[in-house]
């Protein structure tokens, strides 16, 4: 049994709350228990000598006030020297925390019904939940109430609270914008068959060192039935799931090994006790892997505005006037997405031209362009497991490339990570960047220099595949002009509206 089984099976993970006032009281924390804080959100962050933590903050539903937000930037100000991520799950991330600053911090979030209850270790984390649902004219169902439904049922649930891995959730509402469920444990993706309106279930997504696109279950369940079967499926991989190697333990292994029939069978013999209606496969978004940017019209005539983040870094400033702008052009409420860039919905018409002032003035304008496609890990930064830098390096790619290729017709997706652990899905992009080191050329024993691997036209859209891994790497202070050469060369070469993949 691992360290963390034996763990786990010592304290329930969520019992980990309990402590959370004693360590704060004496300004430590018990360092066997560390890995259990995980469960409330907590990381010790590089490095860990110093002592600071980062902190996870799920945001259910994807949906948040202007008051919520506030409150998420007061918390940075206060206790995170002002630094504020948007994550790729739609959640908020501080760094700089001292274990004395938690119960404030879980005190703040309580009074606008936000938690980490779940936002990391091995349980259901944060539901990623369609940003468009609601809004969009295409979309099949409003899958806000399903997501809420889920918070509790399943994230955060006691039920689930020991997996043997981390364990993710997708709802999408438009099959043909999202692609989101191809790397998610369970993936249900709204579609409409003979007029009517349910889920085509994927299982098994995942990427990590070794990327597992979702197979289908081949069903079509009700909307009614979505948390019902979440349930069983969470269940049939905590129970059959594989905990005897951490590598080898998330549910994309069993699905490889079982495959999606009898896995299906486990499900509904086992658990659900009935047989889940078979169902076709419902259509996926071409450009699956990358968000819905810049301005689009809602169903009601009103817009929603996607802005775009450099690398989902904000800071307390700028989310009070996200806020301020919500609330003057929209309705008050915000979202986030599954792609680091956060959104104003119900805007009106006449209102957009002020709305893009003064998101540009705040360098957060709604940008179809590489900044809104762009996505980067923790890195080196913060991030104990990180070989390299990633956001300030990004940052300064998006700078100097940006103008030059925002002529490009099609999102041009690029993930970069720090290491192969893939929280941000290099298998997946159109130009996908993995941190390495390697032995510096220097020729200085134990100095290393920073590289990057590179991975070709991957998609979780239509076109479905993990991307091409090339041979050698590409240095870090080479990694703009190899951006530039690529994106120049597609463009050169491409037809009107043809994708990277394509
Ligand atoms: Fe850290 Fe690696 Fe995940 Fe990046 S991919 S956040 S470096 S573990």
């Amino acid at each position: 049994m691992s360290d963390i089984e034996a763990l786990k099976k010592e304290l329930p993970p969520f019992e980990i709350f309990d402590l959370i006032p004693q360590y704060a009281a004496a300004g430590k924390i018990d360092p066997e228990k560390m890995d259990l804080l995980k469960w409330a959100g907590v990381y010790p962050q590089r490095p860990q000598e110093d002592g600071f933590l980062m902190m996870r903050v799920k945001v259910p539903t994807a949906e948040l006030s202007a008051d919520t937000l506030r409150v998420i930037a007061g918390i940075s100000e206060d206790y995170g020297r002002g630094l504020l991520d948007v994550t790729d799950r739609q959640a908020f991330q501080f760094h700089w925390l001292s274990i004395g600053n938690i119960p404030d911090i879980l005190a703040r979030l309580d009074t606008v019904g936000l938690h980490t209850r779940g936002a990391c270790g091995d349980t259901v984390r944060a539901v990623i939940t369609s940003p468009l649902a609601g809004l969009d004219a295409r979309e099949r169902i409003d899958v806000r109430p399903i997501a809420a439904a889920m918070e509790g049922s399943l994230s955060g649930s006691k039920d689930f609270e020991d997996l043997p891995r981390k364990f993710k959730i997708s709802l999408s509402a438009t099959p043909e914008l999202e692609g989101i469920h191809h790397i998610n444990d369970i993936g249900f993706l709204a579609h409409e068959v003979n007029g009517e309106v349910g889920f085509d279930v994927w299982v098994g997504g995942g990427l990590g060192a070794v990327a597992h696109l979702a197979k289908r279950l081949g069903v079509f369940i009700k909307p009614e039935q979505v948390v019902e079967v979440g349930r069983a499926i969470a269940g049939a991989y905590r129970d059959h799931g594989y905990r005897q190697n951490r590598k080898k333990a998330r549910l994309k292994y069993l699905i490889k090994d079982l495959g999606p029939e009898k896995f299906r069978e486990i499900v509904e013999t086992e658990y659900l006790g009935y047989p889940m209606q078979d169902g076709p496969a419902a259509p996926v978004a071409r450009f699956g892997g990358s968000d819905v940017l810049g301005i689009n019209p809602q169903r009601d005539g009103l817009n929603y505005v996607v802005l775009s983040t450099t690398v989902g870094r904000i800071n307390p400033a700028k989310a009070r006037a996200l806020a301020a702008l919500a609330e003057r052009y929209g309705e008050g409420v915000l979202r986030t997405t599954a792609f680091q860039n956060m959104m104003i919905p119900h805007v009106k018409t006449e209102d957009l031209d002020a709305l893009i002032d003064d998101l540009q003035a705040l360098d957060l304008a709604p940008r179809a362009t590489l900044r809104g496609t762009t996505i980067a890990c923790t890195g080196t930064q913060f991030c104990r497991l990180a070989l390299t830098e990633t956001k300030a390096r990004v940052a300064g790619m998006i700078d100097d490339l940006e103008v030059k290729h925002s002529d490009l017709d099609v999102p041009f997706v690029i993930n970069l990570t720090g290491c192969s652990n893939a929280c941000t899905r290099y298998q997946v992009a159109d130009l996908g960047f993995m941190g390495a080191q390697r032995a510096s050329k220097s020729g200085i024993e134990n100095e290393f220099e920073e590289v990057y691997t590179v991975h070709l036209a991957g998609s979780i859209g239509q076109a479905e595949r993990v991307g091409a891994k090339l041979k050698g790497a590409v240095p870090a202070e080479r990694l703009t002009e190899y951006t530039d050469k690529v994106i120049s060369d597609f463009k050169a070469h491409k037809s009107a509206g043809e994708s990277f993949v394509e």
